[in-house]
């Protein structure tokens, strides 16, 4: 009954006060905090209380599980920010002529949604952007698809995924959802001042580039017309603003999508303190944390199983070296200062001893 909701609930007494025929009381529990206790003698089972408490209107997925995770196609996972995961969901879907939209870079290098529908596009999809996408038409052409029946995977930041559910306003049997865990994005103008301050021609980028070290000390890699260039994200003017929380949109501080109960069907991120908790799981290539929040992400997770490799973590243990799952971060030391050169039209200085340093 109403105690299976225990680990979200927060001690309202709707249900106390819902019940008919008064089985429930309210109980302090070692730190103060309200909790319902049942009595089974009174109790009819009509189920009003589980029906109408507020946390089940946001379904709870009971069988949520958690993995540390990594494609078993080398060649995908090296490609990809952490176990290459993401390409098994998105190519399962297009082998069901399903459509997958997600974050890819345009000719300026800026970010944006997109959809792919073949699977020799995926790489447009694969990696982390550490830029906002922008979602453009992406939300319309998803629920035009979904109403005339195709299959849909829609994958984002958090923010992006509910921000979908709002505007479709109902659910969709043919609809998948995951998002990332998201430390916060950083502002598209710092980025293109980054571009601005490389003066070569930039023909692609990769954040988290593994070639020449393991998944967890990843450079930038930068592929110039005549030359490639790869830079430890310690040294990198661009990645230190981004991890020190300089360059984030205001919302990221206080952001509101970052919970255990996530509105989508998947959640994917990087298996950050795998070590600590089985060895076995990181040889260096990158491993993905997979987090299944719904029954619809449990079947595309069992449809990928054998392309695989996967260990059952503990949920609390998995987000325990990622409080990016939960938490917003605080403003960076530079925050005001870039701020104040972007508000006056000089973000070119933002990255002025660029040459000097990467
Ligand atoms: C801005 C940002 C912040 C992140 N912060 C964290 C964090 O704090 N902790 C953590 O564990 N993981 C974080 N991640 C997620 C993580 O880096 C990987 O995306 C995740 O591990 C999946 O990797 P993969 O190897 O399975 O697939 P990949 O192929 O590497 O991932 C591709 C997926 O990332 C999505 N994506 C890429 N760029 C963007 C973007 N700019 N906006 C929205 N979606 C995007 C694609 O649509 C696709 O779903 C972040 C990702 C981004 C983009």
């Amino acid at each position: 009954m109403i105690e299976e909701f225990k680990d979200y609930c927060t001690g309202c007494r709707a249900c106390e006060k819902l019940c008919p025929k008064g089985a429930i009381t309210m109980e302090r529990d070692y730190k103060g905090f309200l909790y319902p206790k049942v009595n089974y003698d009174k109790c009819v089972k009509c189920g009003l209380c589980k029906n109408r408490c507020p946390i089940n209107n946001k379904e709870v997925y009971k069988e949520k599980k958690a993995y540390a995770a990594y494609n078993k196609d080398e060649k995908i996972r090296m490609e990809s920010t952490s176990g290459g995961i993401f390409t098994l969901f998105a190519e399962n879907i297009i082998d069901k002529k399903g459509v997958v939209f997600g974050a890819a870079f345009n000719e300026d290098l800026q970010v944006e949604h997109i959809r792919v529908e073949n699977k020799s596009d995926l790489n447009k999809l694969r990696t982390s952007k550490y830029v906002q996408s922008d979602t453009k038409d992406t939300y319309v052409e998803a629920k035009e698809l979904l109403e005339n029946g195709r299959l849909v995977y829609f994958s984002g930041a958090p923010c992006q995924i509910e921000g979908l559910k709002a505007y479709l306003g109902k659910d969709y049997e043919n609809l998948i959802l995951q998002d990332i865990i998201c430390h916060g994005v950083p502002s598209p103008k710092v980025w293109k001042a980054y571009l601005d301050s490389k003066k070569q021609k930039i023909n692609s980028v990769n954040f988290r580039n593994k070639e020449k070290s393991s998944w967890e000390n990843y450079q930038m890699k930068i592929t110039y017309e005549n030359d490639v260039e790869y830079i430890d994200r310690k040294i990198n003017p661009y990645m230190i603003l981004f991890l020190k929380n300089s360059s984030l949109r205001e919302s990221c501080y206080n952001c509101k999508f970052k919970k255990e109960n996530r509105e989508s069907d998947i959640t994917l991120a990087d298996f950050w303190g795998i070590n600590k908790i089985d060895e076995t799981m990181n040889d260096g290539k990158g491993t993905s944390l997979l987090l299944i929040n719904s029954e619809k992400g449990n079947k595309l997770l069992e449809e990928i199983s054998d392309k695989i490799v996967k260990k059952e973590v503990d949920f609390k243990t998995a987000i325990e070296n990622n409080l990016s799952m939960i938490r917003s971060c605080r403003k960076g030391d530079k925050y005001d200062e870039i701020s104040n050169l972007i508000r006056e039209g000089r973000e070119e200085e933002i990255f002025k001893e660029n040459d000097k340093n990467g």
